[in-house]
């Protein structure tokens, strides 16, 4: 699709900020298929900002063109919401990468928007904290990205999704400019936090440039359970009971059939056949890892508990 208007909003990128506009099809294709392949969008010139500024402009001249853009952050959403089937411009946050500050004091982190997963996490090794949303996905998922889908994570049950984490966001809009800017403090009553319909909204409002986050403080300990069911009925009476124990940080249900695929494509196996099993995750110590384990022990399922993270590998697969 060409929009007459894009040519004039190219060359007014050119005569402001040469530098963020790309155009080698090598690096734009890689941008226009999802993360499952299936999904192939249309984009000819990447946009990549170096800074909130350059970002503000480009949407300021591409509202004045009418020109159409496409926001992508890690590209990981898995159903084609990154990918431009609309649009010849991808406004990539890759190069939004600085952490701004980080509060010891309070447990908050403000960072901006291209920051992935991991690099969030391997900045705040040392500092007593961690984020609580995880992903699987966590090498290229951005805060930016994860703000707009709202991601939720193995931590879930604990902590809750992305917009559970968000304490202010920086939301820049075509027409508007800044419309919230970040604030470092948990209780800011002043006025309407505007920056929050950002969160889940995919990009349709704005470009969240950045955020600041809460941070959860890290626990000395934790240990992983496995447990084997026979029945639906059963996983939920199971998963009731670890629900009581407020240590629980992490529970997922699967099935035997998924089994079989990881057995197969890992090479390991599982501890014990079942028709379903449920793997929890509780902050705590041996103690607690064996009165749970006594009392989930106590049905007809299997279970097998590991106390530190090397442990869980072995106990919970072997290869
Ligand atoms: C292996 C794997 C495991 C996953 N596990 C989970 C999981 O457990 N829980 C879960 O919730 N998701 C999961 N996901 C999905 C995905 O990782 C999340 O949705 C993630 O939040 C997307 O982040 P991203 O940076 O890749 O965003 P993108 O895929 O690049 O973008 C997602 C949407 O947000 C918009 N967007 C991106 N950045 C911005 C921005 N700065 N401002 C405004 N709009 C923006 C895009 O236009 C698009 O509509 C998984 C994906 C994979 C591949």
């Amino acid at each position: 699709m060409k929009y007459e208007s894009s040519s004039q909003f190219v060359d007014s990128l050119k005569e402001t900020i040469p530098d963020v506009i790309v155009d080698d099809v090598d690096l734009v294709r890689g941008h226009n298929v999802d993360w499952t392949g299936k999904v192939e969008g249309c984009a000819r010139f990447l946009l990549r900002p170096s800074s909130p500024a350059q970002l503000e402009l480009i949407l300021m001249l591409a509202n004045r063109f009418q020109t159409p853009i496409h926001i992508q952050g890690g590209n990981t959403s898995l159903v084609g919401g990154a990918t431009p089937i609309k649009s010849e411009f991808i406004l990539t946050t890759s190069k939004l990468k600085r952490i701004r500050n980080f509060d010891s004091q309070l447990g908050r982190v403000t960072c901006e928007a291209g920051v992935t997963l991991s690099e969030l996490s391997n900045y705040l090794k040392g500092t007593g904290y961690h984020f609580g949303v995880d992903l699987a996905s966590r090498d290229s998922a951005t805060i930016g990205g994860m703000i707009s889908t709202n991601a939720g994570g193995i931590h879930f049950i604990r902590h809750g999704g992305l917009r559970d984490q968000v304490v202010s966001l920086d939301l820049i809009t075509p027409a508007f400019g800044l419309v919230s800017a970040s604030s470092q403090y948990l209780k800011d009553n002043t006025g309407i936090d505007v920056g929050r319909i950002a969160i889940g909204a995919e990009g349709t409002i704005g470009v969240v440039t950045s955020a600041t986050l809460r941070l959860v403080p890290n626990t000395a300990s934790s240990f992983t359970a496995l447990i084997g069911v026979a029945t639906f009925t059963e996983a939920l009476d199971k998963l009731r009971f670890a629900r009581q124990f407020a240590s629980l940080t992490a529970a997922e249900f699967f099935t035997y059939d998924g089994v079989v695929l990881i057995e197969k494509a890992l090479g390991a196996s599982i501890p014990f056949r079942s028709r379903f099993y449920l793997l929890f995750q509780f902050d705590g110590g041996m103690s607690l890892g064996h009165e749970l384990s006594e009392a989930f022990g106590d049905s007809d399922g299997d279970v097998a508990v590991a106390t530190d993270s090397t442990a869980s590998k072995k106990t919970l697969v072997s290869t």
